[in-house]
């Protein structure tokens, strides 16, 4: 039944809604049945479980949590990627597992910084995207605007699937192009209450009987133009990730969402085959196979518990199941796996191609692997991400030399930093791409392995892997070795002062790839 898995995940910068949609989308999955804050509900939860305990304990939350609900026979797993603060690579590995993204814009402030980082991740899988822009209570750009903006900024077709009639205070409905459902605020909230009706074209008579007349004046002007201007939806180019459906909404006050969750019904995919060393492995492949996007680790040193978040692949996983990691080469039985439900734990008996497992373990699984019940295949395409954060990490104990090796080098195994080892020079480097990843290791460094350091700033502002010929490897390095590091499986990287520098570099040294990632 792998056809009716949705596992998807929501971009956007903060402050955009993320957190609203999530909260209404597992309101109509029938998820949560009180209404409130997803972030304070979180709270209450963190509470009752153990596993949210540790997360307590750190005081940070760290976790791309996995929101699993059910509507129309659908099953969709919504993995949640952190927004500013906690960013780090687990955002960027949690589009890894997904199939499908639905990418949340502000109707006033178009795409954001952070909305683009997301976005190009997401194009390195050509994962599809559907646009909901959001906030059409308030006052806005005009959606052709942002429309336009989503077209230019991110090359993509777009394709309108509903128009707001009017924005903010003028906001007199949202018009849905496919049936001719006219939605519209109602009571002293303005909120979408279930007041729709159905009109059979924009130019039926009816229209008129329930808008201003300003209003339908203007739904049909801009609707007009709207759909001789923009890209026919087309089900191909949005799973190639060419196109983008564009809907507008309001999270906060429930417009469009009831749409948006058709639409990943009706077109995001369902999983997708996944590219491993042995070819495509399709869904339907009878044996199990899976990865692992994530690792959660305790703090706690006295127990060095670990949850690693496996995407499923294909084959129907059953409890107390024997799968072999990939960095291990022996079988091991998952006797307790998690799947994630929006309001609990709960343990998992069977799980299916798209579905996450959360399989805790001692240390043994790491990003990155693959399990499976075949003991030859590896999946590949989980990137490693330039840093756009370095730091020197300093002893303040000298003689604590091994011990820190064997922090960082478990640490990065883990996926919490990057470390690179300088050919010059005897102070480690490590990378991470987000601010909170840096406490995080200074904070593991002294309570898990009793290490004494602190960072420094390093004076590189990036990192690249290189690939090319030897012969082109150690010409650069004839001129660069000063800048040049070995990661932790020994790759060469180039550390750059800037952007530039590698701009700089790649053109100096047309036969060599200056790799902004690296596949695992
Ligand atoms: P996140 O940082 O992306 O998770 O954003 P939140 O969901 O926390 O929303 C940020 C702010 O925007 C909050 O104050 C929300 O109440 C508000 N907000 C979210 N969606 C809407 C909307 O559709 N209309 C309006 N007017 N405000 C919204």
């Amino acid at each position: 039944m792998t056809l009716n898995r949705r596992t998807f995940a929501i971009i956007s910068h903060p402050d955009a809604g993320k957190t609203t949609l999530t909260e209404k989308l597992l309101l109509q999955g029938g998820a949560i049945h009180l209404a409130g804050e997803v972030k304070a509900r979180g709270q209450a939860r963190r509470a009752r479980s153990d596993w949210m305990k540790i997360e307590q304990q750190r005081g940070i939350s760290v976790t791309s949590s996995v929101m699993t609900f059910q509507k129309d026979g659908i099953v969709f797993n919504l993995l949640d990627t952190p927004g500013h603060e906690d960013f780090s690579e687990d955002t960027y590995r949690t589009l890894t597992a997904v199939d499908s993204a639905i990418m949340v814009i502000d109707a006033a402030k178009g795409i954001e910084p952070q909305t683009r980082k997301l976005f190009e991740v997401c194009r390195l899988r050509s994962v599809p995207i559907i646009t909901f822009v959001n906030k059409v209570d308030r006052e806005g750009r005009a959606a052709f605007e942002t429309i336009d903006e989503v077209a230019d900024a991110l090359a993509l077709d777009v394709c309108p699937m509903n128009w707001p009639v009017g924005m903010g205070g003028e906001f007199e409905g949202l018009y849905d192009f496919t049936s001719g459902r006219l939605s519209q605020p109602s009571g002293d909230s303005k909120a979408f209450e279930g007041k729709v009706s159905t009109h059979s074209s924009l130019d039926a008579t009816s229209l008129d009987d329930v808008l201003t007349a300003a209003g339908a004046a203007r739904l049909r002007e801009e609707a007009e133009l709207a759909q001789a201007g923009y890209s026919e939806f087309d089900l191909t180019a949005f799973r190639n990730g060419d196109l983008t459906p564009v809907y507008f909404g309001s999270a906060l006050k429930e417009f469009g969402v009831v749409e948006l969750i058709t639409a990943i019904a009706a077109y995001a995919p369902p999983p997708r085959p996944q590219p491993s060393s042995k070819g495509e492995i399709d869904p339907s492949a009878k044996e199990v196979t899976g990865f692992i996007f994530k690792v959660q680790a305790n703090m706690d040193p006295q127990h060095r518990d670990r949850i690693a978040f496996m995407r499923l692949c294909s084959g129907t996983f059953k409890r107390g199941m024997k799968l072999t990691p990939s960095g291990l080469g022996k079988p091991v039985a998952i006797h307790s796996p998690i799947l994630f439900f929006a309001q609990d734990r709960e343990i998992a008996d069977s799980a299916e191609p798209g579905d996450i497992i959360g399989i805790p373990n001692h240390g043994t699984l790491r990003v990155g692997d693959t399990l499976s019940e075949r003991n030859d295949v590896r999946f590949t395409g989980l990137p490693n991400f330039a840093p756009e954060i370095l730091r020197r990490v300093v002893l303040r104990d000298p003689t604590k030399t091994k011990q820190l090796r064997k922090a960082l080098d478990d640490l990065s195994e883990e996926g919490v930093i990057q470390v690179f080892y300088p050919e010059v020079g005897s102070n480690w480097v490590i990378g991470v791409v987000g601010q909170l990843q840096l406490d995080v290791l200074i904070s593991r460094l002294e309570a898990e392995y009793k290490v004494d350091a602190f960072l420094e700033a390093a004076p590189y502002d990036t990192a690249r892997w290189l690939v090319g010929s030897d012969s082109a490897l150690a010409q650069f390095a004839s001129f660069n070795g000063g800048n040049m590091a070995k990661d932790r499986d020994g790759h060469p990287v180039f550390m750059a002062r800037s952007a530039w520098d590698v701009g700089y570099q790649q053109e100096k040294h047309p036969d060599l790839k200056f790799s902004a990632t690296k596949e695992r």
